[in-house]
Order: structure tokens, then sequence, then C-alpha cells
């Protein structure tokens, strides 16, 4: 569903991994009964490319009846001079570095990163979808309660209680949240650390290619990275810097007793939305969440299993559909999908066949 309107400015968000994304500020318009105000320019490159300035017309989709999108612009106002990019990180001020597609602010030490790697661990070990939202973690961070994820397992009932807008009962179900995700797969655990250029799906590549403990994380290198099929000498050492930088946190989580699970036991939920269903994913996920960040793969598996389908790692006969977020992509899961007859659709296709997650947030992207 797409529909017509201006463009009153830009807005630049700190995403959780320190990414800084432009979002349009558009004339309200109501697309599939919802009033669109915001639409996310997804990155930095796409910011240059269309060039917009005050008044732009522009078509705006709600991409899988999920993200407010800029499509493309119709015309220019004339005299109106294309906006400049954000000259700081909006929240400390550091002066962003352009990183690929993306800009970056590059100071680990700002506090909207910090509050990113928290939401990232809650997002990642799913406490998020439990209740714990990116408001009561900035309120624990801005309380100095928490500061790394391992903070937030030493939480008690009677810090939380006495803050402004917790009471006991809000307080217990947080606790009792934090202390359900002590036990994590691995994908988890790393994929939660969030590491700049490193998304939850390298790891269970890792995983897949038999790195399935921590130590054996560890003890990889560059040389062996690299000849895994799928990690490029970029990916690799954004991986290998991640997780030497991270090790403080790590032995924070391992500290208070974080531990990593086996193996991630499936669920079955068999009256899903899913159910009966099968789906792969390839290549990189571009969808945006209600953040603003990107879906990970791991966070679309989910989905599925939560909706009752199983989510498998390779494409095989009897496999209902191969999810990619690329159409013109020419993966080998792609060419034995077609040779198999296998259903091709887009991650928006998938989104939007669980209609749960339609109407999140959708005035604040
Ligand atoms: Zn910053």
């Amino acid at each position: 569903m797409k529909k017509e309107t201006k463009i009153r400015g830009i807005t630049w968000q700190l995403g959780n991994s320190g990414t800084i994304t432009p979002v349009a500020e558009l004339e309200p318009v109501g697309i599939g009964g919802v009033t669109v105000k915001r639409a996310t320019l997804h990155n930095f490159e796409k910011f240059k490319v269309l060039k917009l300035s005050a008044g732009s017309d522009v078509l705006v989709s709600r991409r899988g009846d999920v993200t407010p999108y800029v499509e493309k612009v119709i015309s220019y106002q004339r005299g109106s001079l294309p906006f400049e990019p954000v000259k700081e990180c909006p929240v400390c001020k550091s002066i962003p570095v352009v990183n690929g597609k993306f800009l970056e602010c590059p100071n680990s030490w700002c506090d909207g990163a910090k509050i990113g790697d928290l939401k990232k661990w809650a997002s990642v070990t799913e406490m998020k979808s439990l209740g714990i939202g990116g408001k009561t973690l900035e309120k624990l961070y801005n309380c100095d309660f928490v500061s790394n994820p391992s903070d937030l397992y030493t939480l008690e009932v009677e810090e939380i209680e006495v803050l402004d807008g917790f009471g006991k009962r809000s307080a217990e179900k947080i606790v009792g949240v934090i202390q359900s995700k002590k036990e994590l797969p691995l994908s988890e655990f790393i994929g939660g650390l969030n590491i700049r250029n490193f998304s939850t799906s390298m790891v269970e590549l890792l995983v897949e290619n038999g790195y399935d403990t921590l130590d054996s994380l560890f003890a990889l290198n560059l040389d062996v990275l690299v000849r895994i099929k799928g990690i490029e000498d970029k990916t690799a050492k954004a991986f290998l810097n991640g997780l030497e930088n991270k090790k403080g946190v790590i032995q924070g989580l391992l500290d208070v007793g974080v531990k990593i699970k086996e193996k991630k036991v499936m669920e079955t939920n068999t009256n899903g939305k899913l159910s009966g269903l099968s789906f792969c994913f390839t290549g990189k996920v571009e969808v945006l969440n209600e953040d603003g960040d990107r879906y990970t793969r791991t966070m679309l598996q989910n989905l599925v299993i939560a909706n009752g389908g199983s989510a498998v790692s390779s494409v095989r006969n009897g496999l209902t559909y191969l999810v990619q977020a690329d159409p013109s992509s020419e993966s080998t899961k792609t060419k034995k999908a077609i040779n198999l007859g296998v259903q091709i659709i887009s991650d928006v296709d998938f989104l939007s066949m669980i209609t749960r997650i339609e109407r999140i947030n959708m005035d604040v992207i």
C-alpha cells in the first residue's frame, strides 16, 4: 500500500548498533488505517541518493504493512536546498563516521551505545518480547542500576520497586524475566553482545561449522575464519575485534551465572499461524523492526517457531518457503529452491504472514 505525501524534515536516530539512521518527518498521511508521520530512510547512503529537501513530494509505503518507508521522490520543491547530513551523534555529540552504507557514532562510551548494548541483549535473549522494553532499560541505565548486560542479572525487586513508574508487581516481573534468561544458546549469548558488523546469523554459521562453545570461538583466528564459507575478511575481522573488546562483558556475564545452553530446544506450537509450514532464510535481512534496527535472521527464525512453523538451515525437498531479502539473489539456496520448486518469498512477505507484529508502534517506527 503506497501513498503520496510531503517531507517536512529529517531527524537522526541512534540505533542499538551505534548506527545513526535518517528518518523522514512527513505531512501525516493515512496508510491502511494508520496515520504515518515518520518513515525510515534506512541508511546514510539512501539519504545521500534521495537528496531530499523540505517540501519534496514522496511516495511512502508500509512495507509488508509493517514499517513506513520512503519508496521514492515524486518531485522536488523548487528552490529548496537538500537537507544536510547530521554533524554529531544525537546522543553524545561525537562526530559520526561513515562505514559502508551507514553512518555510525564512533564513541564506545556513548550513552546511546551503552543503552543500545542493553537493548540488543534484551532483544536477542527475548527479554524484550517478555516485557523488558527500551523504556525500562533506559530508566534502569539512567539511575545507574545497570550499565552492562551482566548488571541486569543482579537487579533485585527491592531496588526496582521504589523507582518512579515501577511498583512491586512490575519489579517482580522484570526480575523474573531476567532470571529466566540465565541459560542461553551460544548464538543468543554472542549475538546479544552487540558486536558491530557481526550478526547473530553469523554466530549460527560458526556453530553450524562446529565452533559451538565459547572456548572454540575464542580459539578462532583470521586464517581459520575466512576459510568458512559465507564469512568474508571484513566480517571475520569485525568478529575477532568485537570478541576481544567484549571480553570484559563476557566475563561479567559468566560471573553472574549466565550459562550457555548446549542446544536450543525448539518448542513447537501446533496451533500457530505457521503450523505445518517450513522456512529457510537466505541472504542479508533488510527489513527493520520497530526500533529501526534490522531484524536478525535469528529473530525471524524465532518468529517462525513462535508461530508454530519450523525453521530449517538448508533447502531440501518438502520445504515450504525460501525467504530471501534480495529477489535478484542467485545464491546456491535460491538455485536449489528453483530446482525443487520451493516457493521463494521476501522477508517482507514473510512478516506479513504474521499479523501479530503488524501494528506495533506504527507512529514512532
Ligand atoms: Zn554517540
